[in-house]
């Protein structure tokens, strides 16, 4: 049975008492992580606080030689992570699972190690020359959620090593496990206090919230649900912290008339059923032009309905369970309202244990909970419509605002649609497809900020101006 240590200024650190870790497919224990004390999280941060002294004035060729001895750590241990990930999370080894967010992982440490923000000459005259810096901030706090706890890890953490700050991760209670190991494999490269690691179930001392709150700590970057979001900007405040927000999305698909129903039926039940639905940027409203409808149902329905669902550690399973228990009644209880209006295309009735089928609900609207609410798990609901115009604000009628798509076999036309739904980011004939150059982000209660790319590597920097 895995029970791994904290990692604090390079040291294991087992706290004072454990907490176990579920394994979503069978029930049975993945594992048991320590649970940090508000102490704990004091001696995170000022080991955090201490490295940070040193690290900051390595140059960026030192900086960038770290990065990239870390993403080879990581690749060295892929397999490894990916059956932690697997016991913990769910999700299976193959398809878009533990195995795939390993590869993103690397993909993600290691395009972060060849960015850089090298100094802007902003003027040279006879006036005299001002230089634009980016500076590191100093202690990084950085909150995970359950979802895709190793990758998220590393959108974190890498940007932040890269430009010269230290780190004090967080994981969900739910998927601490994976997040542990990385730690400890990351410092095997890197200089003790520059990454550390806490672990709380959440039922005592809340560490999130004292990492939100905490004067050492002058950036936190969050990614988890809106209502958490909230609370960790309103506690950061006090001690002005830099933040980065990544928080929950309920994604608008918009398919028109023109599409071919058979050839995006793939590229649809992938863009909502991804990690099971359990991703921030997937389809979680799908609305299909009426000329279309029927057959968009049917082709969709015709393609989830062969998808093996299964213990994550079957070499055979594609989707898993969902993750928690939490999550399932919310699912369960989102389908159950949805059945009196709705037609129930797929599934709809829920399996054993954590296991829900993949789901398909017809003929809701705007105003259903299913429609309204981020569903976070394996359905999606279909929405029907007749008019350009009424589905741009059905769609835009949310308070979130992650993601969205628009299929259309006119590409052009389908980019002139996309361009009115207020959302970070769009896509055409797909959907959540993200990358390590596309700045990500959400507008309106998504979030605030970026990740990736030069933008998102800025988040992790304050500019200083020097003029001589
Ligand atoms: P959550 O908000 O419940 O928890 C996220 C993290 O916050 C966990 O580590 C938790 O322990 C911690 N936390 C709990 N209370 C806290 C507090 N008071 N202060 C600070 N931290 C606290 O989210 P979740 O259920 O783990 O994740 C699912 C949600 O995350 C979904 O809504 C999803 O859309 C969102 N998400 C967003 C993105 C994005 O990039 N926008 C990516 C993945 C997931």
């Amino acid at each position: 049975m895995t029970t791994l240590g904290m990692c604090i200024n390079g040291v294991a650190v087992s706290g004072t008492d454990t907490f176990a870790v579920n394994n979503p497919s069978t029930g049975e224990t993945a594992g048991y992580a320590p649970n940090a004390t508000l102490s704990d999280l004091d001696n995170a941060v000022a080991a955090a606080h201490e490295a940070f002294k040193s690290w900051s004035l390595k140059s960026d060729e030192e900086l960038a030689s770290y990065c990239g001895q870390v993403t080879e750590k990581i690749g060295e241990h892929a397999e490894e992570l990916a059956t932690l990930l697997t016991a913990e999370q769910g999700k299976p080894l193959n398809g878009l699972g533990s195995r795939w967010e390993m590869g993103g992982s690397q993909a993600w440490a290691e395009y972060t190690t060849g960015l850089s923000l090298p100094m802007k000459v902003l003027q040279d005259n006879n006036e005299g020359k001002v230089e634009l810096f980016r500076k590191p901030i100093g202690v990084v706090g950085s909150i995970t959620p359950w979802n895709f706890p190793v990758m998220i890890a590393i959108w974190h953490i890498m940007p932040a090593l890269r430009t010269g700050n230290t780190v004090v991760i967080k994981p969900s209670p739910l998927t601490p496990l994976a997040t542990l190991r990385l730690v400890e494999i990351m410092n095997e490269v890197l200089p003790a206090g520059v990454v550390n690691i806490v672990t709380s179930d959440d039922s005592g001392d809340n560490i999130g919230a004292a990492m939100s709150a905490h004067p050492d700590i002058r950036k936190i970057i969050f990614t988890g649900s809106c209502a958490t979001g909230k609370k960790v900007a309103a506690s950061a405040v006090e001690t002005v912290k830099r933040m980065t927000l990544e928080m929950s999305g309920n994604d608008a698909a918009i398919v028109l008339p023109d599409v071919d129903a058979k050839a995006i039926a793939e590229g649809l039940f992938w863009g909502g059923f991804i990690n099971n639905g359990q991703t921030c940027a997937c389809m979680k409203r799908l609305y299909v032009h009426e000329d279309v409808y029927d057959d968009v149902c049917s082709a969709l329905v015709d393609f989830a309905r062969n998808i093996p669902v299964g213990d994550g550690m079957s070499e055979d399973s594609i989707l898993g369970p969902v993750q928690n228990k939490m999550q399932f009644e919310k699912v369960a209880r989102l389908v159950e309202a949805s059945k009196t209006k709705g037609r129930v295309l797929l599934g709809g009735t829920p399996g054993e244990g954590l296991f829900f089928p993949p789901t398909i609900i017809a003929d809701l609207e705007n105003g259903d909970p299913l429609v309204d609410e981020e569903q976070f798990g394996p359905v999606l609901p279909i929405i029907k419509y007749s008019n350009i115009e009424d589905v741009i604000v059905a769609a835009n009628d949310n308070p979130t605002g992650l993601g969205g798509s628009v299929w259309s076999s006119d590409i052009e036309a389908a980019k002139k649609i996309g361009a009115r739904m207020e959302c970070g980011s769009v896509w055409i004939n797909k959907h959540g497809a993200i990358q390590p150059n596309a700045p990500f982000g959400g507008v309106k209660s998504s979030g605030i900020g970026v990740e990736f790319g030069e933008e998102g590597l800025a988040e992790y920097t304050d500019i200083q101006v020097m003029f001589s």
